[in-house]
């Protein structure tokens, strides 16, 4: 599904939602559950792409069904993988998890991936401006390209509607508050979740943040 010019959803990872950017240096956002590099794979194919022509993956925290098949596409790829820094003692497995994604991690193995670079402020990776938004987890990034928001796990959506990140799940409660806020003075028309469907934000955003 094309979001908007060059901004691609994988149909193939719903559940969890990988997103490609094309341009110059092709980027994917995230890498679906682990042992799944196929279904990311058959999803670029049908945009024209081989693994071989990304050049950045691009990971939006450590939860395993986005750092899945980091490796894998990678080792395939080539590509350079970036991911926040905050979260990579979690990502490596060196800082033990809490409460439920301690369950999760203990259920799904992931095979840990080779982390190339790590996010800085303000920075651009091709067409992609990587804003900081912890919360979730500690490094927690969106991608944002023109007119598209790819929230990661900040929000996700549901029949139309758009909700915070799950209690359960959020690392740092008044973190994801103030993100939610920062991410909102942006712009944006389109808000593209890892989990449910793309919306457009209207005032979904505002009603979302209002005190
Ligand atoms: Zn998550």
């Amino acid at each position: 599904m094309e979001i908007a010019n060059h901004i691609h959803l994988l149909e193939e990872t719903k559940g969890s939602y990988v997103y490609v950017i094309l341009g110059e240096e092709p980027v994917l956002v995230d890498t679906f559950f682990p042992g799944r590099s196929d279904k990311v794979i058959e999803g670029l194919r049908k945009i024209g792409l081989e693994p071989t022509d990304i050049a950045h993956i691009v990971l939006t925290h450590h939860d395993v069904d986005h750092v899945g098949n980091a490796r894998a596409l990678r080792d395939l790829s080539g590509a350079t993988l970036w991911a926040p820094k905050e979260d990579l003692p979690l990502l490596r497995r060196e800082q033990a998890d809490k409460g439920f994604r301690r369950v999760i991690k203990a259920m799904m193995k992931v095979e840990v991936p080779e982390v190339d670079r790590v996010y800085e402020p303000g920075m651009r990776i091709g067409n992609v401006e990587i804003i900081p938004s912890p919360g979730h987890t500690p490094g927690h990034v969106c991608a944002h390209v023109d007119d598209v928001l790819i929230a990661g796990d900040l929000v996700t959506t549901r029949n139309g509607k758009l909700k915070p990140s799950p209690g359960f799940l959020t690392y740092d409660k008044a973190a994801l508050k103030r993100s939610l806020r920062e991410v909102g003075s942006l712009r944006f028309d389109w808000i593209c979740p890892a989990h449910g469907e793309p919306v457009q934000r209207g005032n979904l955003w505002d009603a979302l943040i209002r005190p």
